[in-house]
This record gives C-alpha cells, structure tokens and sequence, in this order.
C-alpha cells in the first residue's frame, strides 16, 4: 500500500500521545522512513511493519529528538531478520554520531552476537551517505533530494523532497521560516511541516533567552501557513509540534487566516494514502 504513515509527531518534550519525530513513507515496496525519534520502533510494530522491512533511513539533523532511536532500530532490524545493509543518509556528523554510538555498544554488541548466532549477520553491515550533493537517492519510482533548511546553530540541517513517481512530497524537518524550502514546496502534493504552537515562558526551566531562542529556530503557525499559500501548495501536514499538548481548533484557525489549501494537524498513526 502506498501511504505516509506519520509515527511520531512529538518534540523533545515526552508525551505518550505524541512520541519523538519520526515519519514512514511507504510506496512501491520501499519503505523510507524520515528520523528516528524516541519509540519508532514502537509504532512501527502498531502498523505492523518490522524494523528489518526499512529500507533507507533519511535524518533531517543531528538534534537528539530525531537520532536517538537510531540504534535501536538498527539492533531490533537484525532481531527482526534484516539481512540488507543498515542504510542511512544525513548531514555531516552522522557517521561520526552513529560509529561513536556503535563503539559505546560494542562490548553488549559482541556478546551478543557471539551467544545469539543468528543467521543473518550480514544485517549488521550499516553504510553512512553524508549528503553533499542535491541528490540523495534514485530508486525506480522513487527519488529524494535534499533541502537546505535554516535550523542554526544547527547546521546542516536538511528537508527533503521526495518524488513518488509524479507526487511531490516535501519535507521540512525543523527550521524557521525558509525561502529555500518554500521554493522546493512549490506546487508540491504535501508539505510536511514542523510547527513552533507556543512556548510559554517557565521559570524553573527556561530563562528568557531559551523561550526566544527556541522559539527563534522553529516556525511559528502564521509563517508555515504563509510558506504554505506562498507555495501554492496542496496539503499542508503539520507534525513536530512544540508543545505535544496544545489547543489544535486555534492552530487550524490561525493557520486558515493565511493559507486556503487543506490542513491536516498531524497525529500519531495518521495514515495519508498516496
Ligand atoms: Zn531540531
């Protein structure tokens, strides 16, 4: 079935209604999934899909919310019978978080590969494409190419669009308002988009520079819907919401002031079907 399945639409915050970002699209049997935030894998096995059965792992950037699952799929994919090679691509950085992250298992790691024998060794073999060009990956019906997005400090920070045949799906990953990203969403089928909702200033954990700053690097509902109408595009898919709980009726209305498309307030386990 051909669909986008949205995993995980939360942020750092822990919520068990929103989980970590985390997003699968599936179509013509390959399975890509974008970040791999806090429980992936969970929701994975909720739509009955095996971590061995991803196929390519897109990361937008190296913030903890969107990598620290990634060993965990890497580990419960050679569990679940992946014989392929772990493949992952992302920005500069990643090899060096994701060896690193394999060097501090390595003694678990070796024990239990040695006690367990498991047939398919081969499904630990991992590769690392550290993206410098526009073109990321060419498959028969599918084709990703990244964006440059503005997350800074964090740099590079990545969207990416990816093309299903003639459908054009655009992915944001975390930035502030970006010219760039409205000129990749061009008349595009989906834009999957994070969203800053508010961020209300508390004294024992925030200083009035962490509400500015985070605030600062993310998009706010009246630029993503502006970024949205400005793109002509379709539908606009909104995840990676800053807070997880928040009153969704008032961002749908304050998004609607400036974008006239379709708006989907992104949940756990929506299912878009392509
Ligand atoms: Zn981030």
């Amino acid at each position: 079935m051909n669909k986008i399945i949205l995993l995980g639409t939360g942020c750092p915050s822990p919520s068990h209604i929103r989980f970590g970002p985390s997003t699968l699209i599936s179509y013509q049997g390959v399975n890509l999934l974008i970040d791999a935030g806090s429980g992936v894998t969970q929701r994975l096995s909720e739509v009955g899909i095996q971590p061995s059965e991803i196929n390519h792992i897109l990361i937008t950037h190296l913030h903890s919310d969107h990598i620290v699952d990634l060993y965990q799929l890497y580990i419960s994919g050679w569990h679940t019978g992946r014989t392929e090679t772990f493949k992952i691509h992302g920005p500069k950085g990643l090899k060096a978080f994701f060896e690193t992250t394999l060097e501090a298992y390595n003694p678990e790691l070796s024990l239990r590969r040695d006690w367990e024998n498991r047939p398919n060794n081969s499904g630990l073999n991992y590769s690392v494409n550290e993206i410098d060009s526009t073109s990321v990956l060419t498959l028969e019906h599918i084709s990703v190419n990244k964006i440059d997005v503005d997350h800074y400090p964090v740099e590079p920070a990545f969207g990416y669009e990816i093309k299903l045949d003639t459908t054009k799906v655009i992915y944001s990953g975390d930035t502030r308002y970006c010219k760039n990203l409205e000129r990749a969403s061009h008349n595009a089928d989906y834009l999957i988009h994070e969203v800053l909702v508010d961020l209300p200033f508390n004294k024992t954990r925030m200083t009035e520079e962490t509400v500015t700053n985070v605030t600062d690097y993310h998009t706010s509902p009246k630029e993503v819907g502006l970024l949205a109408e400005n793109a002509k595009v379709k539908k606009l898919i909104l995840n990676h919401f800053v807070p997880p709980v928040f009153n969704e009726e008032k961002l749908d209305r304050e998004i609607k002031e400036h974008y006239s498309g379709e708006i989907v307030i992104g949940k756990d386990l929506l299912e878009i079907n392509l």
